[in-house]
């Protein structure tokens, strides 16, 4: 088998159109008809690749895009019907390893999976996250420090984690915002301050000494001191 690919579009005809062609190149084919399904689907089974389209009922592919990457790093090619500047910058932005747009002919469909499936990271590579003291097992979003498991609300633990994913950089609200909270959220920026907050008071008496830092006017970072 060629590898095992997720179709999230809800045109049936393109849909059962790519996948007769990715069948017969030999790749296994789910279908999806809309996000929410999709975004299931691409949680809970093990794809090599996911074709996702950009307008869809239920969930719109980008926000598919946004939730599946707190979890996952499976290749996603977008699908899109408008070729606007806009979704290409979000959806790479997001984390699509490419996109594609409609109409395509099958050949370039064809050569951009394979591309995308080549690059695809190794299974164990974004398992662990670790700064000084604490260490986060993102696939069982378990997080400890010293050793000792340190418990963490979901938020937290996805705050705590694009920290991780960004040591020792100077992080805006902004950029919690869109990165944990989603692009559509709408509400005030000082829930960014709330929610690390929190995670800071957990983390300093787990660890007995501060790794959050605020830096006045611009936003909060982690590091050693
Ligand atoms: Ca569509």
């Amino acid at each position: 088998m060629a590898g095992r690919i997720l179709i999230v579009e809800d045109e049936a005809a393109i849909a059962r159109f790519v996948e007769l062609e990715l069948q017969h190149e030999g790749y296994a084919v789910d279908k999806a008809e809309d996000g929410r399904s999709g975004l299931e689907l691409a949680l809970t089974g093990t794809y090599d690749l996911i074709l996702l389209d950009i307008m869809l009922p239920g969930l719109s592919g980008l926000e598919v895009l946004r939730r599946l990457r707190r979890e996952k790093e499976t290749p996603v090619i977008l699908l899109t019907a408008r070729d606007t500047v806009m979704d290409k910058v979000s959806g790479l932005d997001m984390g699509a390893d490419d996109y594609i747009t409609k109409p395509f002919a099958i050949e370039e469909l064809l050569a951009r999976i394979r591309t995308a499936l080549r690059k695809r990271p190794s299974p164990q590579a974004d398992n662990r996250l670790t700064l000084g003291p604490i260490a986060m097992d993102v696939a069982r979003r378990q997080v400890t420090a010293d050793g000792t498991p340190v418990e963490l609300t979901a938020r937290e633990f996805d705050v705590l984690k694009l920290f991780l994913e960004n040591p020792e950089i100077v992080l805006s609200r902004e950029t919690f915002l869109s990165r944990v909270w989603g692009y559509d959220y709408v509400g005030e920026t000082n829930v960014v301050d709330v929610y690390i907050r929190y995670l800071r008071s957990k983390l300093d008496s787990a660890c007995g000494r501060s790794l959050i830092h605020t830096v006045r006017g611009v936003g909060y970072v982690l590091r050693e001191a």
